[in-house]
């Protein structure tokens, strides 16, 4: 699920921003082929992946569905999915 985030904007004051909102695909990654190496947190443009207990997770609340983080997983191990699709 989507958060919101709060964004100072000059003059006109704060804004609540839906920052996945304009997503069109999202990345879901499979656990089985992961090799735990960190490449895909390492490179995600907005500091979506996170490791938690041993795990990798990408936090879709603020994902912006680029697709670095599975073209550069060396494994293969992140597929980007039409959003409602899995
Ligand atoms: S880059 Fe791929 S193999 Fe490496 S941690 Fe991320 S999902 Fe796993
Ligand atoms: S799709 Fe882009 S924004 Fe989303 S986790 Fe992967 S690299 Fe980060």
């Amino acid at each position: 699920m989507a958060r919101d985030f709060i964004t100072p904007k000059g003059d006109e004051g704060i804004y609540h921003i839906d920052t996945a909102s304009w997503r069109t695909y999202k990345p879901v990654m499979n656990k089985d082929i992961c090799i735990e190496c960190g490449i895909c947190l390492t490179y995600c443009p907005v500091n979506s992946i996170h490791k938690q207990n041993d795990q990798y997770i990408i936090d879709l609340s603020f994902c912006k569905g680029c697709g670095i983080c599975a073209n550069e997983c060396p494994k293969k191990a992140i597929d980007m999915v039409l959003e409602g699709e899995k």
